[in-house]
C-alpha cells in the first residue's frame, strides 16, 4: 500500500495566485476549513509578475466610465465570443473588488486629489487600470496574504490554532483529482522537497492553477505554467473551452536570447510609448482593422493629443487590442522592417523625461538595464510577440464557478469563457478577484448543502501514486526518453506550428508530433530519488502540457476562421457563423494510460441577453453577428 500523508479539509484551493487567494478568503469567511496548495513558495505565484494594473470602471480618471462601457470593451476585445454573463459580472463587480483590496491594506497609486489613479491600456475606452507603479500584482498578492494572516490570527484567538481554518501547503504539487461516483472526493500530490505523497480528502476543490505558456518556446510565463489545472480538470471529467485562443502579447523582449519572451508591460504604451519600425515609422496607423475603424486616431498628431485630452481625440492605434498589435508586429518583421534582433522598436525615451520614465516604469527600467544593458530613458527597446495568456480553460458556470464535475470549481487563468477570443490587458487581475471570490463562495455553498461526503478509494490513491512514480519505473524495453528533450521538442513544435499565425497543414504536423510525443512519454525516465528532483517534476508536468497542447492544436484545426488569439493564414477572415460556437474539449481514457485521448465537440453559446445586446449599436454588432441573430435588436429593420 502507498505511504501517504492524509488530511481532511472542507475546501482545497489549488493555486496561490490572485484567484486562489481570493477563493481561500471567501471560503474561510463562510466558516469552512481551507487548504491552499501551491507548487512554488507561497507568495511567488505568477500573479506577482503582473505589472500594468487591474481594470475596474471606477471612473476616477474619467467620470464617463461605468460598468457598461467596461462590458462593451471586454466583449469587443474578445470579438463577441466571450461568455457574456461572465463579462457582465466582471464589469459590474470589479470596482468593489478593488475597493475591498484597500480595506485589506492595499495602497494603489493616487491621483492629485487622492483617488485611486487609473491608467490607459489597450482596448479600454477610458483610463481604467488601478495600479501600483508597474508592480500591481505584487501588491495584490501581498495584500491578500496579509488578509489571510489576519484571518489566521482571528482563528487563533478562537481556537488556539493559527491553522485551524486556513493552512498553506507550499512547494507541493497536485498530480491527480480523485472522484467517487463522478463527485470530487480528494486531491493527490507530492511534496516537491521530499517527494513524499500527500492526500487531501475533500468534497470541494477550487482550481486556480493559472496558464499553459510553458508549452511554447517563447513565453512571458514562469515555470509553473504547465497547464496542470486544465489537465487535472480534463482527467476528472470536466470540459475545456476556447483552447484555440492563445494570446501572444505584442511586446516581449527579443534580445538577448536568454531573456527572449520576458514581458514588456503594455503600461509603456499606456504612458506614451510608441511602436516604430526600422524606417522610424509609427506603423500601427496602417493596421487598424475594419471592426475598429473610426474608434482610433488616424494621425500621429491626434494620437498624441489623446494622451492629454481624451474627450476631443481618439486613442492611439498603439493601444489596439493585443491580438491586433501582435499581428501587426509580425507583419512588419516579415516585410523586412524589423529591428536587428527580429522585433520592432518601442520608444518611450523620446516621449517622456527620463525622471518620469524611471518613476512610472521602475521595473521596466531595471529589466532592460540589467538584462539587456539598454537604458530605456535614452534608447528604444526591441520587442516582439511572446506567448502570454490562454483565453481557453475549464468550462464553468459564470455565477458559481462550478465545472461540470460536482465539487470542482475553477477561477482565474485556468478557467475559460470570460475573455472570449482575446483578453484585454488588466482584465485578468480583476477577473481573479471577481471570480476567485465567486469560486470560494460557490465551493462553500456546495459544501454547506452536501448531505454526505464522497469517500476516497484506496485503489484510486494507489493508481495516482503509480502514475506519479512511472518515470522511475519505465517499461524496460531498452528505450529511455529524457523529459527535458521531450519538453524542448514540444515547445518548439507548438511555437512553430500552432503559434501566432496558423495553417491547417502545419497544425496537422503539430498533431502528428504530439502523437509521437504521447508514445515517447511512456518511456520517460528519470534518474535518482524522489527528494527534490527537477527531472521528475518536469516528467510529471509534461503529461499535462501534452494534454493541453493537444487541446490547443485540435481546436485550432477545427476553427476555420481568424478571431482574436487564433489567426489562420488559410482562413484569414472572421466568420460570423463561427461567433457563437464554442469548441469543447474532453478526455476519454483511450489506449494510452499516461495521456488520455482528447475529443472535441462544437457547442452553441447562449445568445446575449436582450438588455446587454441593446448596449451596442446595431451597426457595430453587424460586424460580428449574423443578420438572423440581430432581429431582436431595436434598430433591426426585420
Ligand atoms: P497564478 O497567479 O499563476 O497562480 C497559479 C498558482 O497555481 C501558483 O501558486 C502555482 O504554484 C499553482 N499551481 C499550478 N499548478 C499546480 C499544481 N499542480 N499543484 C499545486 N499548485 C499548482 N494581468 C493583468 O490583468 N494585468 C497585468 O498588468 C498583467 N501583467 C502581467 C505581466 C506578466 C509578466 C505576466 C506573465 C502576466 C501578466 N498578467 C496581467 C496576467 C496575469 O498576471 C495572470 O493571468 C494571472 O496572474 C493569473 O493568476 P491566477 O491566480 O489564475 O494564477
Amino acid at each position: 500500500m502507498t505511504e501517504v500523508e492524509r488530511l481532511n479539509y472542507d475546501v482545497v484551493v489549488i493555486g496561490a495566485g490572485g484567484a486562489g487567494l481570493r477563493a481561500v478568503i471567501e471560503a474561510r469567511e463562510r466558516g469552512f476549513s481551507v487548504a491552499v496548495v501551491c507548487k512554488s513558495l507561497f507568495g511567488k505565484a505568477h500573479t506577482v509578475m503582473a505589472e500594468g494594473g487591474c481594470a475596474a470602471s471606477m471612473g476616477n480618471a474619467n467620470s464617463n466610465d461605468n460598468w457598461q462601457v467596461h462590458f462593451r470593451d471586454t466583449m469587443r476585445g474578445g470579438k463577441f465570443l466571450n461568455n457574456w454573463r461572465m463579462a457582465e459580472l466582471h464589469a459590474r463587480e470589479a470596482p468593489d473588488r478593488v475597493w475591498e483590496l484597500e480595506t485589506y491594506g492595499a495602497l494603489f497609486d493616487r491621483t492629485a486629489d487622492g483617488r485611486i489613479s487609473q491608467r490607459n491600456f489597450g482596448g479600454h475606452t477610458y483610463p481604467r487600470l488601478a495600479h501600483v507603479g508597474d508592480r500591481t500584482g505584487l501588491e495584490l498578492i501581498r495584500t491578500m496574504q496579509q488578509k489571510i494572516v489576519s484571518l489566521q490570527q482571528e482563528d487563533f484567538k478562537e481556537t488556539g490554532d493559527y491553522e485551524a481554518r486556513i493552512k498553506v501547503f507550499a512547494e507541493c504539487t497536485i498530480t491527480e483529482l480523485l472522484t467517487e461516483d463522478g463527485r470530487i472526493s480528494g486531491a493527490f500530490g507530492y511534496w516537491r522537497e521530499s517527494g513524499r505523497f500527500i492526500l487531501f480528502e475533500t468534497p470541494a476543490v477550487v482550481l486556480a492553477t493559472g496558464g499553459i505558456g510553458k508549452s511554447f518556446k517563447v513565453t512571458s510565463n514562469s515555470w509553473e505554467y504547465t497547464g496542470d489545472g486544465h489537465a487535472l480538470a480534463l482527467r476528472a471529467g470536466a470540459t475545456l473551452i476556447n483552447m484555440e485562443f492563445v494570446q501572444f502579447h505584442p511586446t516581449g523582449m527579443v534580445w538577448p536570447p536568454s531573456v527572449k519572451g520576458i514581458l514588456v508591460t503594455e503600461g509603456v504604451r499606456g504612458d506614451g510609448g510608441v511602436l516604430k519600425n526600422t524606417e522610424d515609422k509609427r506603423f500601427m496607423f496602417e493596421y487598424v482593422p475594419d471592426v475598429f475603424k473610426g474608434q482610433y486616431a488616424d494621425s500621429e498628431e491626434e494620437a498624441d493629443r489623446w494622451y492629454t485630452d481624451q474627450e476631443k481625440n481618439r486613442r492611439t492605434p498603439d493601444l489596439l487590442p493585443r491580438d491586433e498589435v501582435a499581428r501587426a508586429i509580425n507583419s512588419e518583421v516579415k516585410a523586412g522592417r524589423g529591428s536587428p534582433h527580429g522585433g520592432v522598436f518601442l520608444d518611450i525615451a523620446s516621449r517622456l523625461p527620463a525622471e518620469e520614465i524611471r518613476k512610472r516604469l521602475p521595473s521596466m527600467y531595471h529589466q532592460f538595464k540589467e538584462l539587456a544593458d539598454v537604458d530605456i530613458t535614452k534608447e528604444p527597446m526591441e520587442v516582439g510577440p511572446t506567448c502570454h495568456y490562454v483565453m481557453g480553460g475549464i468550462e464553468v458556470d459564470p455565477d458559481t464557478a462550478s465545472s461540470s464535475v460536482p465539487g470542482l470549481f475553477a477561477a482565474g487563468e485556468c478557467s475559460g469563457g470570460m475573455h472570449g477570443s482575446n483578453r484585454l490587458g488588466g482584465n485578468s487581475l480583476s477577473d481573479l478577484l471577481v471570480f476567485g471570490r465567486r469560486a470560494g463562495l460557490g465551493a462553500a455553498s456546495y459544501v454547506a448543502e452536501l448531505k454526505d461526503r464522497p469517500k476516497v478509494s484506496q485503489s484510486d490513491v494507489d493508481a495516482a501514486a503509480k502514475m506519479a512514480l512511472a518515470p522511475f519505473d519505465p517499461p524496460g524495453d531498452g528505450v529511455e526518453e529524457n523529459p527535458y528533450s521531450l519538453h524542448t521538442e514540444l515547445q518548439q513544435s507548438m511555437n512553430d506550428l500552432v503559434g501566432i499565425i496558423r495553417k491547417s497543414e502545419e497544425i496537422e504536423r503539430a498533431l502528428e508530433k504530439l502523437g509521437e510525443l504521447r508514445e515517447r512519454i511512456k518511456r520517460v525516465t528519470v534518474e535518482g530519488h524522489r527528494q527534490f528532483n527537477p527531472g521528475w517534476h518536469l516528467a510529471v508536468d509534461l503529461r499535462n502540457m501534452l494534454m493541453v497542447s493537444e487541446c490547443v492544436a485540435r481546436a485550432a484545426l477545427t476553427r476555420t476562421e481568424s478571431r482574436g488569439g487564433h489567426t489562420r493564414d488559410d482562413h484569414p477572415g472572421m466568420d460570423s457563423q463561427w461567433r457563437n460556437k464554442l469548441l469543447v474539449c474532453s478526455a476519454t481514457p483511450g489506449e494510452n494510460p499516461v495521456v488520455p485521448d482528447i475529443g472535441i465537440e462544437v457547442k452553441a453559446q447562449l445568445p446575449l441577453r436582450q438588455d446587454l445586446l441593446e448596449l451596442f449599436e446595431l451597426s457595430e454588432l453587424g460586424k460580428y453577428y449574423t443578420d438572423e441573430e440581430l432581429t431582436s435588436h431595436p434598430g433591426s429593420p426585420a
